[in-house]
């Protein structure tokens, strides 16, 4: 049923005043890539390689992780691939990257956490992702999950700069990184919002526990003014500023991601036709003026409301 109702994806994301935003697809190996490519995704905003090594005892050597890696770039000739490395922890425990036991694993060691404290991990990834994109003359931006602190960020693009990464970036996935986008900017060259994580943190909130799925929302006015901050600031910084969490993936939503500044929304490859249907009648104004109207929201129901009028909520 899903299928029928599936609408096709022409292969570009653009507003009805043609103004582009590139649609990207989230994928987790080679076999996602294939799908994504055929479902016309225009790049990939999100490949999650811990997603190749979840079953690895130990940790994958160089080359097999340069083999991983092509197959996913061999997908996508020519087009943008942001990969991010391993977010191990939390709900992606990786046996030889996760040892100890926490009490509260999605505060715990998860992600660029593990890569600080396991710097040959994080550097053997990075030399992979570096020889793959040299193989398949890809374009290959990284990025980081779980940053906190511009020290992180600025630690994580030296590194990845000095394995031959052309293009580092981060995630924003916590609120600290959200209100610190401006500083952010200053050491890195893109960021992605992860607003599974992102909604997760703001609201204090298990993404895991389907009982809090109304405070895990990206629609909650908190997160959305906090995707605001880093929409500005990526503006003032004339830098990119991709969605790729489950938000991207919401029709009603991505008008107002772009309004908020998002320049590409990246998400399962099925949900494509749809956001780009939504994109399409749409022009940069009203993604602007809806923007505006949900940063004066005081609720999920209101922001949804004045999203869609464009409105100012009602004193
Ligand atoms: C996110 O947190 O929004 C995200 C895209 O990363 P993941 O879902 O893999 O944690
Ligand atoms: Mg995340």
């Amino acid at each position: 049923a899903a299928a029928a109702t599936a609408v096709e994806f022409d292969g570009t994301g653009r507003l009805a005043d043609g103004h582009r935003v590139a649609l990207l697809a989230n994928v987790g190996g080679a076999a996602d890539a294939v799908n994504a490519a055929a479902a016309r995704a225009e790049g990939v905003g999100l490949f999650r390689t811990e997603f190749c090594f979840l079953d690895r005892a130990d940790a994958p050597s160089v080359e097999e992780q340069t083999a991983a890696y092509r197959g996913v770039l061999a997908a996508f000739p020519g087009r943008k691939v942001v990969v991010r490395t391993l977010d191990a922890g939390s709900d992606k425990p990786l046996p030889f990257a996760n040892a100890d036991h926490e009490d509260n694993p999605a505060l715990g060691v998860r992600g660029l956490r593990i890569a600080r404290r396991r710097p040959q991990l994080l550097d053997d990834q990075l030399r992979a992702l570096a020889w793959a994109a040299e193989a398949e003359s890809a374009q290959v931006d990284v990025m980081a999950p779980m940053v906190a602190t511009v020290e992180e960020a600025r630690e994580f693009a030296e590194r990845a700069r000095a394995a031959g990464i052309e293009r580092a970036g981060i995630m924003i996935e916590t609120p600290s990184a959200a209100l610190l986008a401006a500083e952010l900017f200053e050491v890195v060259d893109f960021v992605s919002l992860g607003t599974n994580d992102l909604a997760q943190y703001t609201l204090a909130a298990d993404r895991l526990l389907s009982d809090l799925g109304d405070l895990n929302d990206p629609w909650q006015p908190a997160v959305l003014r906090l995707i605001g901050i880093v929409g500005e600031a990526g503006r003032a910084a004339g830098k990119s500023v991709g969605v790729c969490g489950e938000a991207a993936s919401d029709p009603a939503l991505a008008p107002v991601l772009v309004g908020l500044g998002a320049t590409s929304l990246s998400m399962t490859p099925r949900s494509l036709g749809r956001v780009a249907e939504a994109l399409s009648v749409v022009s940069e104004e009203d993604c602007r003026r809806a923007a505006e109207a949900v940063l004066g929201a005081r609720t999920v129901d209101e922001a949804r409301a004045v999203a869609r009028t464009g409105e100012a909520h009602a004193e």
